[in-house]
């Protein structure tokens, strides 16, 4: 049986978006392509004194709201498909947190855990020149993604300044904060799931100092969703990173479990915790359940087994659509990926604010940017599902492709 390509699920998701929509078919027609796809291919010299020619993409969805904007990811697995789909993806995330980007994403075909530190740097600054005629602060903006991180930024950053006319930082977000970045960016997507759980926390009239949450994934996201919402008196009862889980039902410390992990490489051998595998961890009894480690842990095997009332997704794509039709019937609350971790975006959108004004915000300034963000765009896709009587995913692929959609529409043909 052939593999349903990326684009193939993002394309069915817009489909089913869009019979809720009072939408133009000219304007479904250009929502259904990326308006822009570059493939590069370029050689690098590898440490050992031989040519490599390795093969990157851009892909711009739609600026119909504002600049182009996404990640950009090495990893084996790049191709023009999955970016294709990711770049339509950040459309979405974008507009349903109602900032003014569109989407876009990039990526090379690589293995950089197989490569050295001056190979990487070489492969970004010649990706960054490759792709540099398309990208720009009020073009394209890309950030870190899977692989890519803060020194990536940097190297692109500085390949573009010395390569192009763009001097500006605003050109390339998730820079080190010397370079331009913002306070408050590392813990943003945690911070928005932790948000974005207490907001459906309220909806559903539960307090978070009764609440209890699992959290499978330790790193960025889950590690930083875990001590946030502890702060707010929520108890973290099973955690998980790849080496296996964690349970203790009076509570963990999530902020000492991080430490005990960072000290040991895993979560794992955490004292007076029940070591518990990952499938076990997804079913254990709790309020919120946050998967932010990998996408379609939740399936249809396990999800009749989940007991969570509510699965903040902090990773991108964890529920599979199968799983998502029986936890609706199971009333689970299932608040989507393009929600729930969209405060990283947000945050690389007030990065590029501060950036065009050269004028730098406390970290306090930023959170509270965030949640003031987060919560008016939690409050309408809940008013949106209410409205339409679908769950919360739907509503939020409503929200975002009408504001697209109308958004091309003003704009015209031409
Ligand atoms: P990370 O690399 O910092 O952490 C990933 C964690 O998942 C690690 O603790 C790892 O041990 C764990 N893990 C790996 N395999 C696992 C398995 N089989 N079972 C359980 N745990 C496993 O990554 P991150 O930045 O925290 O991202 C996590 C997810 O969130 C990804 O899906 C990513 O795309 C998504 N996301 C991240 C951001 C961000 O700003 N970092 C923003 C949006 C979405």
């Amino acid at each position: 049986m052939s593999k349903t390509s990326a684009y193939q699920v993002a394309l069915e998701q817009f489909d089913k978006a869009i019979e809720y929509i009072d939408i133009n078919p000219d304007v479904t027609q250009i929502l259904r392509q990326p308006n822009r796809e570059l493939t590069v291919h370029f050689p690098i010299k590898m440490d050992d004194g031989s040519t490599k020619v390795f093969t990157g993409h851009r892909v711009q969805y739609n600026d119909a709201c504002g600049p182009y904007k996404g990640g950009i990811r090495y990893h084996p697995g790049v191709n023009l498909d999955e970016v294709k789909a990711l770049a339509m993806w950040m459309a979405i995330k974008c507009a349903v947190v109602g900032i003014p980007y569109g989407g876009a994403k990039g990526g090379i075909t690589c293995n950089p855990k197989e490569m050295s530190q001056d190979e990487l740097e070489r492969l970004t600054r010649r990706f960054a020149i490759e792709i540099s005629p398309i990208i720009g602060p009020k073009i394209d903006i890309p950030a870190p993604d899977v692989n890519t991180g803060q020194q990536t930024m940097a190297w692109f950053l500085d390949s573009i300044k010395r390569n192009s006319a763009v001097k500006s930082p605003a050109v390339i977000t998730g820079k080190p904060l010397i370079l331009g970045g913002s306070l408050g960016r590392t813990e943003a997507t945690g911070r928005g799931v932790m948000l974005t759980a207490l907001e459906a926390l309220q909806n559903m009239g539960m307090e978070p100092q009764n609440a209890t949450a699992v959290i499978q994934g330790y790193g960025n996201v889950g590690s930083v969703s875990a001590y946030l919402l502890e702060e707010q008196g929520v108890r973290v009862v099973g955690v998980s990173d790849s080496r296996g889980g964690i349970y203790r039902p009076e509570g963990l410390n999530a902020r000492q479990v991080l430490n005990f992990k960072r000290e040991s490489g895993s979560v794992v051998g955490y004292p007076d915790t029940e070591r518990i595998t990952n499938e076990e961890l997804l079913e254990l009894p709790c309020n919120i359940l946050v998967p932010a480690a990998l996408d379609g842990v939740i399936d249809a095997d396990n999800a009749g087994r989940i007991k969570a009332r509510v699965i903040v997704e902090g990773a991108n794509g964890p529920t599979t659509p199968a799983a998502d039709r029986i936890l609706d019937a199971a009333g689970v609350l299932v608040i989507p990926d393009i929600l729930a971790n969209a405060g990283g975006v947000t945050v690389s959108y007030l990065e590029w604010v501060q950036n065009l004004q050269s004028y730098y915000w406390s970290e306090e300034r930023v959170n509270a940017q965030l949640a003031e963000i987060l919560i008016e765009a939690f409050a309408q896709v809940w008013a949106i599902a209410k409205e339409n009587e679908v769950n919360m995913r739907i509503a939020a692929y409503i929200k975002a492709i009408d504001r697209i959609a109308r958004a091309t529409t003003m704009r015209g043909i031409q």
